[in-house]
């Protein structure tokens, strides 16, 4: 049983960039929209020190220094900021239906809208040297962090068409790329695998694992085994690319949103819109294209128009 309840127009549930857009629209159309941030307040950008490109910062910019910068901007239209976890939601199936959230198992939210903005978890291996070098040239992002790497030699760790297409991607700015699969074989399409394939400088070593990532602070190489011959290697890299794919925090929407086979929430044609009236869903959690800032930000905005006219409409 809930120890609170409280009546708002707008919840907004997790503070990345796609959360905290969603606030800055939602408050300025006097939404007073309440954001519960989850326990990694700012999103998954507090966890890399260098964004190059989001609009608006020429010299680039600290990804907790940019969070704080848009909570403070969520803050100053009025948006409540608290920081919670949602435990578990009960929403309505009715068009201007209430929506039961309920945040750390004792409070309870009744919402007119909902905002899900809850994002993605990237997946790594799970080792110890991997993860200590995370930030220090391990990431799990060439979009974000290819750029760093250039003219460099690296690796990427995957076998599906993210994998490929980061491969790929990284093959335009490194000098040499090499994609470390785990079976003989490759999951990505024919088509990703054909690209990769015709690629000058990508090889591809199949049955090939990461033993340890080597360097005390920075990323000097990588141990590989193959996991038939049981042979070891060094490759000699500054970067290591984990591409084994993203986990969306759809947990608790399961079995009440519409989602794919992996967990990524289903949004109606361009619009935020969930299968369910009042619930809208943005950044990472909805996506697994782009994956950026700047494209949570923009569906962040989206979210709160279409919460506004959502409730416009039944007024
Ligand atoms: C290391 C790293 C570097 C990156 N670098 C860049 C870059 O340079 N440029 C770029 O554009 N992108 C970069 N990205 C990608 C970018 O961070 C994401 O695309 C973006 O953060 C997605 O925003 P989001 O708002 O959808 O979700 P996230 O940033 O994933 O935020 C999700 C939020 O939801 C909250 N949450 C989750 N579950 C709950 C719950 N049950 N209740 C309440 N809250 C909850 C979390 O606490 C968090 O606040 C990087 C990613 C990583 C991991």
């Amino acid at each position: 049983m809930a120890d609170t309840i409280e009546r708002i127009k707008c919840l907004i549930i997790g503070s990345g960039p796609a959360g905290y857009t969603a606030a800055i629209y939602a408050a300025r159309a006097d939404l007073k929209p309440v954001m519960y941030t989850g326990m990694q307040m700012g999103g998954q950008l507090t966890t890399t020190t260098e964004v190059d490109n989001f609009p608006g910062y020429p010299n680039g910019t600290d990804g907790t220094a940019m969070m704080e910068d848009l909570k403070n901007q969520a803050e100053r239209f009025g948006t409540q900021v608290r920081f919670g976890l949602v435990t578990s939601v009960d929403f309505s199936k009715e068009i201007g239906g209430i929506h039961k959230v309920t945040v750390d198992e004792s409070i309870q939210i009744e919402a007119e809208t909902v905002i899900i903005s809850t994002g993605a978890t990237a997946k790594y291996l799970g080792l110890e040297s991997e993860q200590r070098l995370i930030g220090g040239g391990v990431s799990a992002c060439a979009t974000c962090d290819g750029f760093f790497y250039k003219g460099q030699d690296v690796v990427v760790v995957g076998a599906g068409d993210t994998a490929a297409e980061e491969a790929t991607y990284l093959s335009n700015i490194c000098k040499k790329v090499t994609l470390l699969v785990r079976k003989d074989y490759m999951r990505a399409s024919k088509a990703m695998q054909h690209r990769v394939n015709k690629t000058a400088n990508l090889e591809v070593k199949y049955n090939t694992e990461i033993d340890e990532v080597l360097g005390d602070n920075v990323v000097e190489g990588v141990r590989v085994f193959n996991n038939v011959t049981g042979k070891k290697e060094v490759i000699d890299v500054t970067g290591v690319f984990i591409a084994i794919g993203h986990r969306p925090n759809t947990e608790i929407f399961k079995g009440i949103l519409d989602m794919d086979e992996t967990g990524y929430l289903f949004t109606k044609g361009k619009s935020t819109k969930t299968n369910l009236p009042g619930v809208f869903a943005a950044g990472d959690v909805q996506d697994k294209e782009y994956r950026q800032a700047v494209t949570a930000a923009g569906t962040g905005c989206m979210a709160a128009l279409d919460a506004e006219r959502y409730l416009g409409s039944l007024d």
